[in-house]
């Protein structure tokens, strides 16, 4: 750990000490180069922890308060004031970039510029500056291990299935990679009642999980198994929503295919700029719909107060996912998240005493 200057917070910043933050797929992209981040930069974007001060505007939290940070958000353009914040024209700068949107980076080292605003948090720290708006409080002994492990991929999967997927009872849903991201989607398409739901995973052990989280039928990909054969066993006439988690082009032509009559398949990453060779024709002749979903397609936080209240509920547990790590092993935590070794590794802080 090395140390950063980090500045005072301004009139509606809020300066949190981080007690417990989830590692995702997105730290490891922008460490590999597969996200363009400048550096240098401090990653880190599902932390949660305690308010230490406040600015001179803020009024949501006070010093002592227990919250969540979510990934920044303007609020004030167009997506922004339509509540889709997910979209925010500004996200460039605020959730990619790491800085505010004057382009100041909130640390520095020597002198030298650090980028401490990715998503708006940079929470692989002991303190972050984030906003007002980005943030949610939640009770004195929230289990905040559990809590920011909700805030990107799993608001991601179940919003997907939730906010834009809306499968209906009598539906076939198959649920194409099982990480946070599925595992959270089939949780929420067990939620909307769906009659048929499929997981689809390379890994014996992710299936059975899968099941646990709500798969009626679980499909075993690679060794040559023909995925799309597969599902036409379960679901002769074609299954009516797909979700990809993988961002794998092979796997998404496979979800794609996969769909009957009026399918809507959605994918929540991209390739990583492959591009997709598509049949147009087998997506035309069947209505099938294509469709990008950012940050769970939620309304501001308001989605994410609901994630929180179905965890408690026993509908979507989190916690069978996460393993906690001292902030220390943070190299562990990310090599045991590549391998697959863990699915939602959580850095938890000295002190923070979260059970
Ligand atoms: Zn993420
Ligand atoms: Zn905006």
């Amino acid at each position: 750990m090395s140390t950063v200057e980090l500045d005072e917070p301004r009139a509606d910043e809020v300066l949190v000490r981080i007690l417990a933050v989830g590692i995702c797929h997105t730290d490891i992209n922008a460490l590999s180069g597969r996200l363009p981040v400048t550096m240098p930069i401090i990653l880190g974007h599902e932390g949660s922890g305690v308010v230490e001060r406040v600015g001179a505007n803020v009024t949501g939290v006070r010093p002592g308060d227990r919250i969540v940070i979510t990934p920044d958000f303007c609020g004030t353009c167009r997506q922004c004031r339509e509540g889709h914040t997910a979209y925010c024209e500004k996200s460039g700068v605020l959730v990619f970039g790491g800085t505010r949107l004057d382009g100041s980076t909130k640390a520095s080292h020597n002198g030298e510029p650090v980028r401490a605003a990715f998503f708006g948090q940079s929470s692989f720290a002991e303190y972050a500056l984030v906003t007002e708006r980005n943030v949610i409080k939640v009770g004195d002994d929230a289990p905040l291990h559990h809590l920011c492990a909700l805030t990107c991929g799993a608001n991601a999967g179940a919003g997907a299935m939730l906010n834009t997927l809306k499968p209906d009872p009598d539906h076939a849903v198959a649920v194409f990679g099982v990480g946070t991201v599925g595992l959270a989607a089939l949780a929420a398409a067990r939620m909307r009642g769906a009659r048929t739901i499929i997981a689809v995973d390379l890994h014996e052990s992710r299936l059975e999980l899968a099941r646990e989280f709500g798969a009626t039928h679980v499909v075993r990909s690679g060794h040559g198994v023909d995925v799309q054969a597969e599902l036409r066993r379960i679901a002769p006439v074609g299954v009516d929503r797909a979700l990809d988690s993988t961002g794998v082009k092979d796997v998404m032509l496979d979800a794609i295919y996969s769909l009957g009559y009026h399918g809507v398949f959605c994918y929540v990453s991209g390739t990583g700029g492959v591009p997709l060779d598509l049949d147009l024709n087998r997506i035309l002749i069947k209505g099938v719909s294509i469709r990008g979903v950012m940050g769970g397609d939620g309304t501001g936080l308001v989605f994410l107060r609901e994630l929180i209240r179905f965890y408690e509920e026993g509908r979507l547990p989190i916690e069978r996912l996460v393993r906690k790590y001292p902030f220390d092993d943070i190299n562990q935590a990310l090599a045991d998240m590549a391998s697959g070794v863990t699915i939602k590794p959580v850095l938890v802080f000295d002190g923070a005493e979260l059970e």
